[in-house]
């Protein structure tokens, strides 16, 4: 082994142990490592220990980004970390039979999926998938002046896209018919009847525990009033169905709810075949009990209602569903309210519902966070509570990060570029790895010895001084103006103690912008202005053969993911 040879084994090691050690690497370490890779070396013990004591006092002269970014080029096996896989299942269901539980995925679509029906939706499936049996796709789409033809789709991608497959799919909409004869039995057996007072008598009244006269008038007035809605000899507000409820119940939802009224609005399925429409509740109470849910679990905003549907299915014969409750998905300065978000919308604040910073499902896909993310989230961070919790995107996101680093192409990106002249390297072609571990093959860049390089890292290195051009050479600066850097390269492996730098040759630039997507809300709750911000710089060529929706790293600057608009990425996370 020659001593240069000594020196290359001995630099791998205290890179390694510098890079698994915050930077700093121990002699002893290397030492060990050096010898278990190569035993005959103890027969040479003084060069080594000499040797050792030489490089590890330059690595730990390095910071930790060129450590990083030198290992990265001379041993990059070494960098795969030792994941911990102590995956947390969920907690047990109560009442769960194995192979028989039936969940369901209860979007309204009158809105964009956000993230937190991706949670709810992969909390349904996962305990599905945990004990085998059913998940249902089951539109509430029982509201027409709110439903919206191209909601529905935004949950059939959305839920597909984060890998949730459902085993039946159907509408509330499409089962009016059972709506009305269940309405019927209600109002035949007394525990329904069809009221006339207006909207801010009968909330008075319920505010207050106290029962109309209509509660009380016979059951006859009862049908021939529901045969009139049903005719349409009534307009929106005029009549419409309670249950019996408990006028006195401290559950407010139990005084007497409506279950079904007058809307007078063309549904986006239906069109104006039906006027008289179910409520929420009663809709909900019905469809779960025929389609077999056997767990309902949802968000604790619900909770006040479980009650009032139990009653509902208890008056039809039907049976009750188990009730897991937890808080709903809130992430850090992010609104995820429909009606937020529009104003946000309207007023210019963002540039619609995909903005990056927002958390519908196609603003999240367009930043890059990945559904394998979203899924060990909940397997491992969701807590089914009822106490108010707010998720952290910093959490989200150092999950994201492993998931995306394994499919994420390395290219070289300069931001405040200047140009660097190199003398001694000619023209020549250049492999480079597109992955420093995973095998995703190279990309090409032909080189000519004029560069775009990071201003900011030249600025510091006086002129004599050494630096290198990761994966291609080392050279000493001649010299470097504001605008203008020349040097001398030598074609070699890295040296120890030198900065490692990106670089774009000139011939093989692209200009491109980078959209760095912040908290749209400050923790005071006022606007964030500086929510959006757009870095400037020029990429290889390479990113011009990405895809839409491609997953790439720009070394020493963050996880992007190229978009859709002309030159753009958009970043992940650093
Ligand atoms: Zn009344």
């Amino acid at each position: 082994m020659t001593s240069e040879d000594l020196r290359q084994l001995v630099y791998k090691w205290a890179l390694k142990n510098a890079y698994d050690h915050g930077g700093s690497a121990q002699e002893k370490a290397v030492i060990s490592k050096v010898i278990a890779e190569r035993p005959e070396l103890k027969t040479i013990i003084k060069e080594l220990l000499n040797a050792v004591r030489e490089v590890v006092g330059q690595v730990n002269t390095m910071s930790l980004d060129a450590i990083t970014q030198t290992l990265s080029e001379v041993a990059p096996e070494l960098m795969i970390d030792r994941r911990t896989d102590a995956k947390r299942r969920l907690p047990p269901l109560p009442n769960a039979v194995e192979g028989n539980v039936v969940t369901r995925l209860p979007p309204e679509p009158s809105g964009f999926m956000h993230i937190g029906h991706a949670l709810s939706g992969l909390i349904n499936y996962l305990y599905k998938e945990m004990y085998g049996g059913k998940v249902w796709l089951r539109f509430e789409d029982t509201d027409p002046r709110k439903v919206r033809p191209e909601y529905y789709d935004s949950y059939r991608d959305g839920y597909s896209w984060v890998g949730i497959r459902w085993d039946h799919e159907k509408n509330n909409s499409d089962d009016m018919e059972l709506f009305y004869r269940n309405a019927r039995r209600l109002v035949e057996g007394g525990k329904a009847y069809a009221c006339t007072c207006g909207r801010d008598e009968m909330r008075r009244l319920r505010s207050d525990g106290i029962p109309c006269d209509h509660r009380s008038q016979p059951p006859e007035v009862n049908l021939e009033l529901w045969d009139g809605m049903l005719e349409g000899r009534y307009s929106e507000g005029e009549v419409s169905l309670r249950l019996v409820g408990d006028m006195s119940s401290t559950n407010t939802t139990l005084r007497d709810p409506v279950i079904m009224r007058v809307v007078d609005a063309v549904h986006p399925l239906t069109g104006d075949r039906y006027r008289v429409w179910p409520t929420y509740d009663y809709a909900v109470s019905i469809e779960d009990a025929i389609c077999g849910i056997t767990h309902v679990l949802r968000t604790s905003e619900f909770m006040l209602r479980d009650e009032l549907q139990n009653l509902i299915r208890r008056y039809l014969g039907m049976s009750n569903p188990t009730f897991v409750e937890y808080e709903r998905f809130e992430f850090e300065g992010t609104p995820v309210s429909r009606r937020e978000i529009r104003s946000l919308i309207e007023r210019g604040l963002v540039s619609g519902w995909n903005d990056p910073r927002l958390a519908t499902i196609a603003s999240i896909r367009r930043r890059g966070i990945l559904p394998q993310a979203l899924k060990e989230f909940v397997e491992r961070y969701v807590a089914l509570t009822q106490s108010r919790k707010v998720y952290s995107w910093d959490l989200l996101y150092a999950i994201n990060r492993r998931h995306v680093d394994d499919l994420a192409s390395r290219m070289f990106f300069v931001k405040d570029p200047m140009k660097l002249k190199l003398d001694g390297i000619g023209e020549l072609d250049v492999d480079l790895p597109l992955h420093p571990t995973r095998n995703l093959g190279n990309r090409r860049l032909r080189v000519t010895g004029e560069f775009y390089v990071p201003a900011e890292d030249l600025k510091t290195v006086g002129e004599g001084g050494r630096v290198r051009l990761k994966h291609l050479c080392n050279f000493t600066l001649k010299s470097v103006t504001d605008k203008l850097a020349e040097g001398v390269a030598e074609l070699g492996p890295p040296e120890p103690g030198l900065k490692v730098i990106q670089w774009v040759p000139v011939n093989e630039a692209v200009e491109v912008q980078v959209l760095i997507p912040g908290r749209l809300f400050n923790p005071d709750g006022a606007f964030n202005e500086e929510s959006l911000e757009i870095v400037n710089g020029i990429a290889e060529r390479t990113v011009n053969s990405l895809e839409v929706g491609s997953h790439v790293q720009f070394e020493r600057f963050g996880y992007c993911v190229k978009d859709s608009l002309p030159k753009t990425f958009i970043l992940s996370h650093r």
